[in-house]
């Protein structure tokens, strides 16, 4: 596991789904500094529940950054 696979704000793991997300929602060309969904449903203000409706939502829609 790299470094890019922690959280940057709580060390939290990374997974591929958090990821995708921050790349759609933050920073399109990021290549680390990625955040977990719980930090990010922080950052947004919003539920974690709401972030993993959006992956599924992605991934339905055939988004290549969720395989
Ligand atoms: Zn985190």
């Amino acid at each position: 596991m790299s470094e890019y696979d922690r959280c940057v704000k709580c060390g939290g793991t990374v997974t591929a789904d958090d990821i995708g997300l921050f790349r759609k929602l933050v920073d399109r060309t990021a290549d680390g500094g990625f955040m977990c969904i719980d930090c990010m449903a922080e950052k947004f203000g919003c539920r974690r529940e709401k972030l993993e409706e959006k992956v599924r939502e992605y991934r339905k829609n055939g988004c290549l950054m969720f395989p």
